[in-house]
C-alpha cells in the first residue's frame, strides 16, 4: 500500500509547519544518500520525503492534496515535481535546509585543505518574457584560482604551523567566572593550524580572485530556482581542476500574466452581453491573442482552458495551457436607447409586477410559513 504524505514523514494531518520543517530535517537526514551509498530503498525513500515535503510545506498544494490526494495535484499544473535536472532540484531544497556541500554531489564539497568549494552558484534574474520563450545572456561572475607561490595555503613558505594559540586543537577555553566554555579558536578559526608568515601575493587567502564573462543559452521555459550548470566555469583548485558554475534562475512576475509551472493564469473581463449571448472573445495570451468561445450564459468566474496557450515544458516538447478566468462586467451607467432596450428585454423575461418567474416559485415555496 501507498503511503500518504503525512506517513511518510511520519506527522498528523493537522501538524504545523514547524512540525513538518522538523519532520522532514529529521527524514532527509537519516535517507540522504550520502549517508546510505548505494542502497536503492533509501534512495527512493529520499525521494518521497522531498516529494511529500514539496506538497506540505505549500499551503496551496497542501490544500489540495488534502482534498484531492495526489491527483489533485496532477490537474493544475502540479503534476511535474521533478523540476529542473530531476534529483538535482531535491539537492537543492536539502541545501537551503542544511547549508552547501551536503546534498549535491561530492565535487562541491570541499576538501579540509581546500579554501573554498570547486562548484560556484551566481544568481541570474530573468525578465517573466525572458524565461518562457529564452535568451542569450551575459554573466559576470567572479571565481577563485587557487594561489600557485603558496600552493592554496597562504602561508609564505607553503607551510603551515600547528596553530600556537589552541595547540592545533582548533579550540580554545574561554573563562567566565568559574566556568571555562570551549570556543572556536579566533586564530586559526578552528583549523588547528595557522600561518607563520603571510603570502605577498594571495595576502595569506590562498587564492586569487578573477573576474570573469560567459554567456549563456537560456533554454525555453525555464522557472525561478532552476539551476543551469555551465561546465568548467567555477573555482580552480590546488590540483588544477575547475568546478562548475551553476546559475541559478530568479524569475521577475508579470502584471497580466500568472505563471504556474507550465500553465499561464488570466482573468480576463467580459462584458455581461458577450457571457449571456455566448459570444467570441479575443483573450491575449503569451504568444499574441487567441480566441475563446464562450458557452451562452457563461458564469462570473468560470474558467475556461486554451490548449497548448501555455509555456513550453524545458525539458520536453509539450507546451502547458492558459487557464483564462472571465470576470464579468456590467455597465457602470445606461443612455437613453440602452435604458430603453434593457426595460423591453425585461419584459420579455415575463418580469411583471416586480417580479420574475424564478422569484415567485420562492414566495411559494415559502407559502406555509403564513398559514399557522
Ligand atoms: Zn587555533
Ligand atoms: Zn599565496
Amino acid at each position: 500500500m501507498e503511503l500518504d504524505y503525512y506517513e511518510i514523514l511520519e506527522i498528523t494531518q493537522s501538524a504545523d509547519k514547524d512540525t513538518i520543517k522538523k519532520a522532514y530535517r529529521k527524514m532527509a537526514l537519516k535517507y540522504h544518500p550520502d549517508r546510505n551509498q548505494g542502497d536503492k530503498e533509501a534512495e527512493d525513500k529520499f525521494k518521497l520525503v522531498n516529494e511529500a515535503y514539496e506538497v506540505l510545506s505549500n499551503d496551496e498544494k497542501r490544500a489540495i492534496y488534502d482534498r484531492y490526494g495526489k491527483d489533485g495535484l496532477k490537474g493544475g499544473g502540479f503534476g511535474n515535481t521533478s523540476g529542473f535536472g530531476g534529483f538535482e532540484d531535491l539537492g537543492d531544497i536539502f541545501s537551503s535546509f542544511f547549508g552547501d556541500g551536503f546534498g549535491r554531489s561530492s565535487r562541491r564539497k570541499k576538501t579540509s585543505d581546500e579554501k573554498f568549494a570547486s562548484d560556484l552558484i551566481v544568481n541570474l534574474r530573468l525578465s517573466f518574457k525572458e524565461a518562457i520563450f529564452g535568451c542569450k545572456k551575459n554573466i559576470d561572475f567572479v571565481y577563485k584560482n587557487s594561489c600557485k607561490t603558496c600552493q592554496g595555503t597562504g602561508s609564505k613558505d607553503g607551510k603551515l604551523q600547528t596553530c600556537p594559540k589552541c595547540k592545533g586543537s582548533g579550540q580554545v577555553g574561554i573563562s567566565q567566572g568559574f566556568i571555562t566554555f570551549a570556543q572556536t579558536c579566533p586564530e586559526c578559526k578552528g583549523s588547528g593550524e595557522s600561518i607563520r608568515e603571510k603570502c605577498s601575493d594571495c595576502k595569506g587567502k590562498g587564492y586569487e580572485e578573477i573576474k570573469d564573462q560567459v554567456e549563456i543559452s537560456i533554454p525555453e521555459g525555464v522557472d525561478s530556482g532552476m539551476n543551469l550548470r555551465v561546465n568548467s566555469k567555477g573555482n580552480i583548485s590546488k590540483n588544477g581542476s575547475r568546478g562548475d558554475l551553476y546559475v541559478k534562475i530568479i524569475v521577475d512576475e508579470d502584471r497580466t500574466f500568472i505563471r504556474d509551472e507550465n500553465d499561464i493564469y488570466i482573468e480576463y473581463p467580459v462584458f455581461f452581453t458577450q457571457a449571456i449571448l455566448g459570444q467570441s472573445v479575443k483573450v491575449p495570451t503569451i504568444r499574441g491573442e487567441a480566441v475563446l468561445n464562450l458557452p451562452k450564459g457563461a458564469k462570473d468566474g468560470q474558467r475556461f482552458v486554451l490548449e497548448k496557450e501555455g509555456v513550453k515544458d524545458v525539458h520536453s516538447s509539450y507546451i502547458g495551457n492558459q487557464i483564462v478566468q472571465i470576470s464579468i462586467k456590467f455597465p457602470n451607467s445606461l443612455n437613453d436607447e440602452q435604458k430603453e432596450l434593457l426595460e423591453k428585454l425585461s419584459e420579455s423575461f415575463g418580469i411583471k409586477d416586480g417580479m420574475h418567474q424564478e422569484q415567485k416559485g420562492f414566495f411559494e415555496k415559502i407559502a406555509d410559513w403564513f398559514k399557522s
